[in-house]
C-alpha cells in the first residue's frame, strides 16, 4: 500500500494532510525518514509519524528447506509429513510454498510469507532455472540432449516444453535445468527418450543454491538483502 494511503487510512486523516505529513519530514520506516508519499509500505516495514508507532514490521520470513524424499510440498496432509512440519519456527503457518516438488524428489524447496517474493520469483516471465541432478535406470542416451532442448509436446497440457538443458555426466546420472515447471516434468522428459528417473535432487531454484552442509529435513532463513538480491 502507498504511504500516504496507510497514513490516511490508520489515522483517519485525509490523503492531504498524510503528503502534508510526510513532505514535512514527520514520517518514517526503520530505513529513516521518507519524503516520497508514492513509497510502497509493505506489512514486514514499521512506520511511524514522530516516535508514535502508524504500523509495527510483522516478520518476514525467507528459508531455504532440504526436502527429504518422503515428505509432501503442501502445507497440510492427512497422510504424510508435509515441508510445513520439518520448520520449528513460531512463525511456520504463516508460510507458503514456493512450488513444489514430487513426494519421491529430495533438494532445495524454498518457503517465505512474503507473497511479494514467490511472485517476483515465480513470474513465467522470469523464466528462473532449477537445476536438477538425476539418475536414471537405464544408460542416458546421447540424443536425449538434442530432445531436451528442442521440447516434447505433452498432450494434457497442450504445449511443447521449453528449452531444457541436459547435460550428461555418467552413464546414468544427468542435470537438468528447467525454466518451467510442468507435472512431473523430468521424469515424463525421460519417459520420452525411453528412460525412467530413478532419483531426482533440486540442486538449485533461480539464484539460490542448496549449501551442500545443509542436511535432508534441515532449513536456514535468509535475510531481507540476500532474499531479495535476485531482483
Ligand atoms: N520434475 C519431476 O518430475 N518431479 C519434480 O519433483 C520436479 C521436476
Amino acid at each position: 500500500m502507498k504511504l500516504d494511503r496507510l497514513l490516511a487510512k490508520h489515522e483517519r486523516m485525509g490523503r492531504k494532510k498524510a503528503r502534508d505529513l510526510i513532505s514535512s519530514g514527520q514520517v518514517r520506516t526503520s530505513d529513516g525518514t521518507i519524503y516520497d508519499h508514492h513509497l510502497e509500505i509493505d506489512r514486514f516495514t514499521s512506520v511511524y509519524i514522530g516516535h508514535e508507532p502508524v504500523q509495527t514490521a510483522e516478520r518476514a520470513l525467507y528459508l531455504m528447506l532440504h526436502k527429504p524424499i518422503g515428505v509432501v510440498s503442501a502445507t497440510v496432509d492427512r497422510e504424510h509429513q508435509t515441508v510445513i512440519d520439518l520448520i520449528d519456527d513460531p512463525d511456520r503457518s504463516s508460510l507458503h510454498l514456493v512450488g513444489r516438488l514430487d513426494r519421491n524428489t529430495s533438494g532445495l524447496m524454498l518457503l517465505t510469507n512474503d507473497g511479494r517474493w514467490s511472485k517476483a520469483l515465480m513470474a513465467p516471465e522470469r523464466k528462473i532455472a532449477k537445476i536438477y541432478h538425476v539418475r536414471t535406470l537405464h544408460p542416458i542416451r546421447p540424443d536425449a540432449v538434442e530432445a531436451f532442448a528442442n521440447g516434447f509436446y505433452f498432450h494434457t497440457e497442450d504445449r511443447t516444453t521449453m528449452l531444457a538443458h541436459l547435460e550428461i555426466i555418467g552413464d546414468d546420472e544427468a542435470r537438468v535445468t528447467l525454466h518451467e515447471g510442468l507435472y512431473h516434468q523430468i521424469k515424463r522428459m525421460f519417459h520420452r527418450v525411453e528412460n525412467q528417473v530413478i532419483a531426482l535432487h533440486r540442486e538449485q531454484l533461480g539464484p539460490f543454491r542448496l549449501p551442500d552442509d545443509l542436511q535432508p529435513g534441515q532449513w536456514i532463513a535468509l535475510d531481507k538483502t540476500q532474499a531479495w538480491s535476485f531482483q
